[in-house]
């Protein structure tokens, strides 16, 4: 068979999906001529089947590095749902289920084999695979070799060893990071031979991106939650106490959520994960300690109560949403004050070059939250790519545009204030000095330094303080103002507003915010067309299956195969090949309690038809050369199933 078609056809038997996501396939085949690879793409991409269907193509066994246990075990228990043999190797099993892993690894019985990079420099893993024959080496994450990466794990250096006990293996380095910095290290660490690394897109078509004053923060919180009822999500906090103060709020306003921070007893941790990964509990309230590593698909939704610290954080637990690729919804509160707590902490660090870069970087932060430009393309270009579209439909800047208004005037009110001071003084004095003489505050300090009798004192009536704040930071992006971060903030005027005071142009600046209480559109939940009846019909049987099993809820079934069956109606085994993952193991495994499921649902509401009746396909070859011994399907499918 040609090869394109085979490996679709591992797709959909093992998988059950209809096609590859971009830069998979390349990436699979790349990997099948035994070349090294380098695949950098953004979560939820799909990284994983890029080694996992080289791995049912090749005789021997494919190693994946991974640095997190949790995940591990996941992975694992998704590819045995899928029929396919993986097991792990790591420091959480005992002695004795060690001895028998490694024996039926030895006899040859696992495709798949995960390791935790300690286990490359413990085992004797050169000598035991030298009894094994291994095709290919995934490194999961790799950028945890990089010092420069956002996590640096020390023990990945163990990497460059195996690649010198195992040199004529080829190597499968993937990451959702993006630097040019990065990737040359991993490049040289591992001392991968590539051409060209398989770059993906960072844009996360299906994440929409919401950005709303944090006036009223909860209410608005509230309010979101209230139209995703029984999503699962997340809402990151800056702090320990405001991850409880949250969670206590939320469950008194009857939302079922949890905390979670490294402050908890690591018992009540993971038991509060769990109930998160299984759905049992929809809303998880926490500090960006909770995230990694999990590896939730139908996460719906990621809140930001508090402002992160920069555009790189954002994205990560952003990108935490959504990865089945259902449309999921980022909202993150924004307030000038979280900007201010934030520059206290960065004042704290130890060395004058993390202040720079943390400062550097926080102001990239502030400017993206406070920007009238598509987040997504702002976000893109954040990671060196160019969005091309005018509008992405999807942020709240595209969707709602800011109105703005002529704002020369107030403009000119703002520049000539910080002149005036400054000729009056000899100083310059900070952004909310300048909010109190245009607003006219009667302070002791501004009398004592004799601002109350500056020609600018209380000519700006038109706006309240918050209002003033807001234009003169639009002043600052408009580097019309410059604010001195070493000098206490202090805000000067550019070469640029110095012409603009001159020259008086038009400028067109976005209508500051109305005072506390104005409403923001409330942001509407995502909708399918699907039958939500039926949905949670399934949903609750997954539930139950996944608790009877130990194993978080996707494992038997994504949101996305939930969703695909409560359209489609289907009614026999062959209706149910066609819907998007569900393989043959899945199949014997869940196919009748599926059937049983809609059954039950149409005759206790007999309107239900199916959405479009789709045409039944003929099953693709079976792979006969993997020599994978597999479930056979059930009495009835089995006909159908065997195919040509
Ligand atoms: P990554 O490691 O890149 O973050 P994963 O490998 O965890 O992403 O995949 C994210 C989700 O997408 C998983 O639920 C996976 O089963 C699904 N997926 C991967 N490839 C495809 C595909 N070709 N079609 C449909 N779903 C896919
Ligand atoms: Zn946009």
């Amino acid at each position: 068979m040609e090869q394109g078609k085979r490996l679709k056809s591992v797709l959909k038997e093992f998988f059950g999906y209809d096609e590859f996501r971009p830069l998979q396939e390349e990436i699979i085949v790349e990997a099948l001529a035994k070349k090294d690879v380098l695949a950098v793409l953004p979560t939820g991409a799909g990284k994983s089947l890029c080694f996992q269907i080289p791995s049912l193509i090749n005789e021997g066994t494919t190693i994946v590095i991974s640095p997190l246990i949790a995940l591990m075990k996941d992975q694992v228990d998704v590819l045995s749902a899928n029929g396919i043999p993986a097991t792990f190797l790591n420091s959480s099993l005992s002695p004795d289920e060690l001895r028998r892993r490694r024996n039926q690894i030895l006899s040859g019985q696992i495709r798949i084999l995960y390791l935790s990079p300690e286990r490359i420099a413990l085992t004797q893993l050169a000598e035991e695979t030298k009894a094994l024959s291994i095709d290919l080496i995934a490194v999961d994450e790799a950028h945890c070799i990089s010092e420069w990466g956002h996590d640096f794990r020390p023990e990945y250096r163990h990497l460059a060893a195996l690649r010198r006990d195992l040199p004529q293996v080829p190597m499968m380095a993937l990451t959702a990071t993006a630097t040019e910095r990065v990737r040359a290290d991993i490049v040289s660490a591992l001392g991968l031979d590539i051409q060209q690394p398989f770059i993906g897109s960072f844009d996360r078509k299906n994440l929409t991106y919401r950005i709303d004053d944090k006036q009223n923060g909860f209410k608005k919180i509230l309010a979101f939650l209230e139209s995703r009822r029984d999503q699962s999500g997340i809402i990151y906090c800056h702090s320990r106490s405001g991850v409880e103060r949250l969670a206590t709020k939320l469950q008194q306003h009857g939302i079922q959520a949890l905390p979670y921070h490294a402050g908890l007893d690591r018992d009540v941790r993971s038991r509060h994960q769990d109930r998160f990964i299984r759905d049992e509990c929809p809303v998880m309230c926490a500090t960006i300690a909770f995230g990694m590593g999990i590896d939730k698909p139908n996460v719906r939704f990621v809140v930001h109560q508090d402002l992160p610290k920069n555009i790189e954080s954002y994205y990560q637990e952003t990108g935490r949403a959504g990865r089945d690729g259902l449309r999921s919804d980022c909202l993150l509160l924004y307030s000038v004050g979280d900007a201010t707590k934030h520059r206290l902490f960065i004042d704290e660090k130890a060395s004058a070059q993390e202040q720079t870069i943390a400062r550097e970087q926080l102001e990239q932060m502030i400017h993206f939250s406070e920007s009238d430009r598509c987040r997504r393309a702002l976000l893109l270009e954040y990671f060196g790519e160019t969005y091309p579209e005018a509008s992405c439909d999807s942020c709240d800047n595209c969707l709602d545009p800011k109105a703005t208004f002529d704002g020369s005037v107030p403009a000119l009110k703002v520049l000539s204030c910080i002149y005036r001071v400054y000729q009056h003084s000899g100083f310059a004095v900070g952004l909310n000095h300048i909010v109190e003489i245009l607003t006219g505050a009667k302070t002791e300090k501004l009398r004592r330094w004799g601002h109350d009798s500056l020609s600018t004192y209380n000519i700006g009536t038109e706006f309240g303080r918050s209002g003033w704040s807001h234009l003169i930071r639009q002043l600052i992006h408009h580097k019309l103002v410059q604010q001195d971060p070493n000098r206490f903030n202090t805000l000067h005027l550019t070469p640029q507003g110095t012409t603009f005071l001159r020259e008086k142009p038009k400028l067109a600046l976005i209508q500051p915010p109305q005072r506390p209480g104005s409403a923001s559109p409330s942001l509407p939940a995502s909708s399918d067309d699907f039958d939500p009846e039926l949905f949670d019909r399934l949903r609750t049987e997954r539930k139950r299956l996944a608790s009877e099993r130990g194993v978080p809820a996707y494992v038997i079934f994504s949101d996305v195969t939930l969703r695909h069956i409560a359209r489609a109606y289907p009614t026999t085994t062959e209706d149910l090949l066609e819907i998007h993952g569900i393989g043959a193991a899945k199949l014997k495994d869940y196919g009748e309690l599926i059937l049983d499921c809609v059954r039950e649902h149409q005759s206790q509401s007999p309107a239900s038809e199916p959405a479009a009746n789709s045409p039944s396909q003929r099953l693709p070859e079976r792979i006969s050369k993997l020599g994978i011994t597999k479930r056979r399907p059930q009495a009835g499918a089995q006909d159908r199933f065997v195919g040509p």
